[in-house]
């Protein structure tokens, strides 16, 4: 093995370089993996266009890596560990597994971190987005906490699926979404189907969906249909008033839904999101988006 290896740096807006980089050091309570699958994130994307956002840019290290750009970009990935680090004892994690990651970045010293709620860090950051390395390399080190095994049968495709999905599903619990709940998610994209994913996981019996993208529209269409048991509904905005129509569809008295997920993070939606949700219900929302659409 030499001691380099080849990995896509992000410099800034639109500038994204495949580079030849030293292979990171494995430190004492480390993983060594090597990422197999990567997703791209909508604030990977984000980045690209008009970053640095959460980035650190040359003048503003990162208060907990202290690195800047240039840096390794992918934090939804999965792949097979390779090394184990000193002080990583074969157990939980063995080389040659398969696993998915973790990417939170967090200093375990912080009030919210001895809160037990290490995504709430004062000093958080994520891997990927703000130093010590990412999922778009041959290789890459984390904490051993950061990596997770994945079962036999998840291949590392779907395994560097899980980050969103964990998203998804701690929306769901953060709601306390029940089976007996109706749903309205604004947004088909990856979010918003991962929000589907674990409601219809979930056993929830009535979901509706607002998407204006026909392709995405589509594969909400494709999902549904293999769920016939299930009252799935797909609203387009620049068709039908998705306020008005949730609110008819949701019975007892035009109430609407108990639960919006908001999954597109633009102001049409959100307001669409803050309308139809009934009184007393709960809004969650999954999604930023920083560019004007
Ligand atoms: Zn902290």
């Amino acid at each position: 093995m030499t001691d380099s290896m080849k990995a896509l740096r992000y410099h800034g807006a639109k500038d994204l370089r495949v580079e030849s980089v030293p292979i990171p050091e494995l430190l004492p309570g480390q993983v060594k993996v090597k990422p197999e699958w990567c997703g791209i994130c909508g604030t990977d994307l984000h980045e690209y266009i008009t970053g640095p956002i959460l980035t650190p840019a040359v003048d503003k290290p990162h208060r907990l890596t202290g690195c800047t750009v240039p840096l390794i970009m992918g934090h939804e990935f999965a792949g097979e560990i390779v090394e184990l680090g000193p002080g990583v004892e074969p157990g939980r994690l063995k080389v040659g597994m398969k696993v998915c990651i973790e990417p939170a970045l967090f200093d375990d010293t912080c009030p919210p971190c001895l809160d037990r709620r290490r995504n709430c860090c004062d000093r958080g950051g994520f891997f990927g987005l703000s130093g010590w390395g990412g999922g778009f390399s041959e290789y890459t080190c984390l904490q051993e906490k950061l990596v997770h095994p994945l079962p036999d049968n998840v291949p590392t495709d779907i395994g560097a699926l899980v980050e969103p999905l964990a998203v998804a599903w701690h929306a769901l619990k953060a709601a306390g979404h029940t089976p007996d709940r109706s749903a309205l998610i604004v947004g088909a994209g990856p979010i918003g189907l991962a929000v589907l994913f674990c409601l219809l996981a979930r056993g929830c019996r009535q979901i509706l969906i607002s998407e204006v993208s026909p392709q995405r529209i589509k594969h909400a269409l494709e999902i549904a249909s293999s769920h016939p048991e299930v009252d799935i509904r797909v609203l387009d905005p620049t068709k039908e008033d998705v306020v008005v129509r949730a609110k008819e569809l949701c019975s007892q008295g035009n109430q609407g839904p108990n639960v919006v997920y908001d999954c597109a993070g633009v102001q049409k939606s959100i307001d669409a999101a803050i309308g139809a949700v009934r009184k007393g219900g709960v809004g969650k929302t999954l999604q930023y988006s920083p560019i004007p659409k």
